[in-house]
């Protein structure tokens, strides 16, 4: 029997047993890697649910995953105990929105790590071949792990389509906007002007390169005088993320909003959205960005450990939760190794 991490309903993570369901065809068993600790699992933790997808019993979050293959997949040109990762979108590939090329989209998808679908917060789990990512044999079960969030990074800065040295103010500098920093940087972004309540946060966006950090969306407006910039992304977990995002803007500005609110509202007074004209996009999850990601890490363009703040074994996973819902200083990303090893050689 192993064991996993199980959410059973707001503020209530524990360690169970977990009986490994037999694998269905087409899928192959992971030994998990390390598995990361999202924002989205913290909603559960902290909601009990996102919105309409509420958990409804007990089950294992996790999406941000890597794994060592327990057999051979020549088909991929892998041999047993290579390190993959995993993209944990499984879109149906067949409605409209999958022919569109935009699988993140798909409404008959089976996210793994979303309920009723079980994550990888676990020692073994069962994944379609299909959704393998082959990975440089030389990256660490973080990198593996990492590959998601900075997915969505990219995803969100394709969305926003920053032009060569345009300026950039950014709400939030948790793991994903700390990612979507550093992608702003790799393609050419100008000046990136950031705030987060945090001081780490802060210290870190400044560190990744953010020209300034500031604890609220009102500096943003005093290093502007008031006017604002062209380009905002939103990477909070605020229902304020919104409406700050709104006033860090310029009039006619874009605003491309990733996070996910607590209390799945927003706060917004309307007026300071229609009045100054704003294009507003939601980004959600990420399209086919993996190769790009890989690319990112593989070349040293973005420092995916440098978000990476604490680990944690799979026996730690509930406090790894509760300190993080806390918003306990220090603490960015989270990894959880169930395997006790934070690398393999
Ligand atoms: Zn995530
Ligand atoms: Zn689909």
């Amino acid at each position: 029997m192993s064991r996993a991490v199980f959410l059973y309903a707001a503020g209530d993570a524990r360690v169970a047993p977990f009986n490994l369901r037999e694998g269905a065809p087409g899928e192959t068993l992971l030994d998990v890697a390390a598995v990361g600790l999202c924002g989205s699992d913290l909603h559960y933790y902290k909601d009990g649910g996102i919105g309409a997808a509420s958990i409804v019993e007990p089950f294992v979050p996790g999406h941000e995953f890597g794994g060592w293959l327990t057999e051979d997949l020549p088909e991929l040109g892998l041999a047993r105990g290579a390190l993959v990762a995993v993209d944990p979108n499984h879109a149906c590939g067949h409605c409209e929105h999958c022919h569109a090329g935009h699988p993140n989209l798909c409404p008959n998808v089976a996210f793994i790590g979303a309920p009723p679908h079980h994550g990888a917060m676990t020692e073994r789990i069962w994944v379609p071949k299909s959704l393998i990512v082959p990975v440089p044999q030389d990256f660490t079960p973080t990198d593996a792990v990492m590959l998601e969030p900075l997915g969505v990074a990219i995803h969100a800065v394709d969305l926003a389509k920053p032009k060569l040295l345009e300026r950039v103010a950014l709400i939030g500098c948790g793991p994903i906007g700390l990612l979507i920093l550093q992608v702003l940087k790799s393609v050419g972004a100008g000046e990136i002007l950031a705030c987060d309540p945090l001081p780490h946060r802060r210290a870190l966006a400044l560190k990744l390169g953010a020209t300034r950090a500031g604890a609220s969306v009102d500096d943003i407006a005093e290093w502007t005088q008031g006017e604002g910039l062209p380009l905002v992304i939103e990477a909070t977990n605020a229902p304020e993320g919104f409406r700050d995002a709104v006033r860090a803007a310029r009039i006619g500005g874009r605003v491309v909003l990733v996070g996910i609110p607590d209390g799945d509202t927003y706060v917004l007074p309307a007026s300071e959205a229609r009045r100054r004209g704003l294009s507003i996009k939601f980004s959600r999850r990420m399209g086919h960005v993996y190769p790009r990601a890989i690319e990112l890490v593989a070349l040293g363009k973005v420092d995916v450990n440098a978000v990476v703040s604490h680990r944690f074994s799979l026996e730690e996973g509930p406090d790894a939760f509760r300190r993080l819902a806390v918003n306990e200083p220090g603490m960015v990303k989270s990894i959880i190794y169930p395997s006790g090893q934070s690398a393999r050689g």
